[in-house]
């Protein structure tokens, strides 16, 4: 059987429809309210792998390979997934799903009816195995050719390399891993999210409900912290109603396809679920659990007051958390924050805060993982924590399903977590009320000293963000941990200068892609580092006696002064094989889910090169302003005088790069000692040309930062936030005395002009 419609399906049918395939069958089979659709067969899957001849080349592919070697993986992953998309399926296939769909369509009364396309691997949903954000899902797929190319997406999703390494750690042997495809009516939901037919973390008979705004992604990838009632089975009493502020919602645009939004002002902090939902919702989950004969986890969604249950699986954790070690309440310290009980079980630790992937390896076995959200890479680091605490999520986030599933008390939703717990200090964490303790509870847990004295400031917020300037890949997990908003400049250089070959060179040789994935590698440990912080890539700015040492680089220009010659974007408009590489490789990343990084241009003196560099970008496929933030730095007099010319051409961001605009301004060879003592940012004349730039950027609505080495000097600085300046980049070093500064400031800003309305 190679597609089968939901009818046609049950829960004994994992094998065929996988998980989520078999379940939808047998809810539709119960009579719950399911959008209607079919299933491609994981005996589909096995056919194309064997027709199109890929299989054992799939697999001599991860044979070959160490999972613990994270860029390998990457790579196999890839070049799996790769192998896959570019093999057809087979004729007859094709045709039988075309049928299904076109059949789909006239049941729902719509031509290319609108779908979601949802892996269903057969070892996921199986107790003891969540494989939770494994699989990929698509939404909004109409048409049978676009059917057809996600089905094939889902079967690649199989190898991601997340999932590689998961199979791996649970010993699945990936030959006999096999891929479902569910395809079904796409469910628009005006509210959505999900419910335990009892508490996941008691087994008490509650239904707890989690909901939120739009469709259920939101809640399901923790996106936001949703609405969470429970409700007494016994009577339908509501015992429990609390509101969440909920920031988030995905949403359709008027070609359908789902958009991550705003929550409107007025609905944030609204309630979702009216008392007659919460009831009817109750009712439904005491159906499907009679039906199943066990509780049951389920998504729900409501479209024009319709309930629909979009998935239902058995809850796979219950019973098996840590004692609900109540006594140990007893020598508690004081509540340093508070969210959502999702595993419980008391742990106790020192606080590791995890702003990053790169940060993994400081949780040591015992420690308490504190971060903003988990996902999937960072399970073997939640196998050591003897706790975990998110600052978002509901109790069936990622961090919630796994910590349930490998029994570690965790608190989601804290809100604030990662900026208010302080890193090394000993605490108690309360997985079944949400509540983390200050200190090491000592009847829980003598060995681990509590650490003395820890009495820390309130964390200081500003408006003006606090970014950092990193170039090299390695600082970026240093700058990452002073809470930097982000980074306002990442110089392409030293990622150029440690791979010892002029980038020239690797063009001269046609090595493009190597040099393209040089510069991802390099930049993907940044923007890793700062996820979802964004990241400005500075394209290269390589001013010809720096690079002459290069591999390569003996054919480099000798200059009588490099500081005014072929250098930032003037030469690589002469070179655009390099440029469109580097274009490439941020394209690329965005491709890998990056999209934080934006890119900046170094040194224009006219507004045509900012159209020709934008023009290239265009040519590689990226488009400016659309698929990435295209911006600039100020570096040049010119480019300072005439900003109103560029933003007419048009820029996401202006960053000024006052170590360039000092030395052209005021004549100074900055690399030159003996001028040394004429070179200062503080000469009116800099600092006019800075102060109208920020001034003519806040009139149009145009993001200004600094990233010159003024940026990282706190007097300066507090003039710049003075004129309006949205962001100060500065070295890492120097965030936590700028970020003080700027707070100040801001604060002398509002007092002002308080007194100001008194007099
Ligand atoms: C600047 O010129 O101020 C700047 C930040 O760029 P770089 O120091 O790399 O020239
Ligand atoms: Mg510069």
């Amino acid at each position: 059987m190679y597609v089968e419609k939901f009818e046609g399906l049950n829960k004994s049918d994992i094998g065929i429809a996988g998980g989520k395939g078999a379940n939808l069958g047998e809810l539709t089979q119960a009579g719950i309210p399911v959008p209607p659709g079919f299933v491609v067969t994981a005996q589909s899957y096995e056919k194309f792998m064997n027709e199109a001849g890929i299989n054992d080349k799939v697999m001599s592919i991860l044979e070959e390979l160490d999972v613990n070697d994270s860029s390998a993986l990457n790579k196999a992953a890839d070049k799996i997934k790769k192998i896959i998309i570019d093999s057809p399926i087979p004729e007859d296939l094709t045709i039988t799903i075309r049928e299904f769909y076109n059949e789909l369509c006239q049941r729902v009364g719509e031509d290319d009816a609108d779908v979601a396309i949802r892996s269903s691997a057969t070892a996921e949903d199986l107790p003891e195995a969540s494989f939770a954000g494994q699989q990929d899902t698509f939404l909004h797929v109409s048409g049978d050719e676009d059917v057809i190319r996600y089905i094939k997406e889902c079967w690649a999703s199989l190898f991601e390399g997340r999932a590689i390494f998961y199979r791996e750690e649970n010993n699945f042997e990936h030959s006999k891993v096999l891929i479902a495809v569910v395809v079904q009516k796409m469910a628009n939901a005006d509210k959505a999210g999900v419910m335990f037919t009892v508490n996941p973390s008691t087994g008490e008979e509650i239904a707890l409900i989690e909901g939120s705004w739009g469709l259920g992604e939101s809640v399901v990838s923790g996106d936001v912290t949703p609405d969470n009632y429970q409700v007494d089975k016994k009577d339908n009493k509501i015992i429990n109603v609390t509101i969440s502020d909920k920031k988030v919602m995905y949403t359709n645009d008027e070609k359908g396809t789902s958009i991550k939004v705003d929550v409107p002002e007025d609905m944030r902090n609204q309630r979702v679920l009216s008392d007659e939902e919460l009831v009817e919702l109750t009712e439904m989950g005491k159906r499907v659990q009679a039906h199943y004969g066990e509780p049951m986890d389920t998504e729900w969604a409501f479209e024009n007051n319709h309930l629909f249950l979009l998935q239902a699986r058995p809850i796979t954790t219950l019973g098996d958390g840590p004692n609900n070690d109540d006594d140990a309440a007893s020598d508690l310290g004081d509540v340093l924050v508070r969210g959502l009980g999702a595993s419980p079980g008391m742990a106790t630790g020192n606080v590791k805060i995890i702003l990053d992937i790169d940060e993994l390896n400081k949780i040591q076995d015992g420690d308490i993982m504190v971060t903003t959200m988990t996902t999937p890479d960072m399970v073997p680091a939640m196998k050591r924590a003897s706790g975990i605490v998110t600052d978002e999520g509901g109790v069936t986030c990622h961090a919630s399903i796994i910590s349930r599933e490998l029994g570690i008390p965790c608190v989601v939703g804290t809100g604030d977590a990662t900026t208010t717990l302080k890193e090394n200090t000993g605490v108690t964490l309360d997985g079944k009320k949400g509540l983390v303790f200050e200190g090491i509870s000592q009847t829980k847990e003598e060995a681990v000293n509590v650490v003395a004295g820890n009495v820390e400031a309130a964390p200081i917020i500003t408006v003006t963000e606090v970014k950092a300037n990193v170039s090299m890949p390695e600082a970026a997990e240093k700058a990452a941990a002073t809470g930097a908003d982000g980074v306002g400049l990442l110089r392409t250089e030293h990622l150029m200068l440690t791979s010892g070959i002029h980038p020239g060179k690797f063009i001269a040789d046609g090595r493009e892609d190597e040099l393209i994935d040089t510069i991802a590698d390099n930049v993907q440990i940044v923007a890793d580092a700062f996820y979802p912080k964004p990241v400005w890539y500075r394209t290269l700015d390589a001013p010809t006696d720096e690079f002459i040492t290069l591999e390569g680089g003996e054919n480099e220009p000798r200059e009588h002064n490099p500081m005014l010659g072929w250098r930032g974007i003037r030469r690589e408009l002469d070179q655009p094989e390099i440029l469109k590489c580097e274009f490439k490789a941020i394209k690329k990343l965005h491709e890998k889910g990056y999209t934080n990084i934006g890119i900046m241009i170094p040194l224009s003196q006219s507004p045509e090169e900012l159209k020709k560099a934008k023009a290239l970008c265009s040519e590689v496929g990226f488009e400016p302003h659309k698929d990435v933030d295209f911006g600039m730095m100020v570096e040049i007099p010119a480019a300072a005088i005439m900003i109103d010319e560029y933003i007419k051409v048009g820029i996401d961001f202006v960053s000024l790069g006052t170590n360039d605009l000092t030395q052209y301004t005021l004549a100074v060879d900055r690399n030159n000692e003996f001028v040394a003592k004429h070179y200062t940012e503080e000469h009116p004349a800099v600092m006019k040309l800075i102060e109208r730039t920020i001034k003519k950027c806040a009139e149009a609505g145009v993001t200004c930062s600094i990233c010159g080495q003024a940026g990282s000097v706190p007097h300066i600085v507090e003039k710049l936030v003075g004129y309006g300046i949205t962001s100060v980049s500065s070295n890492a070093d120097a965030i936590a005395d700028v970020r003080k500064t700027v707070a100040r400031a801001e604060q002398k800003i509002i007092l002002d002009a308080a007194r100001k309305r008194l007099e």
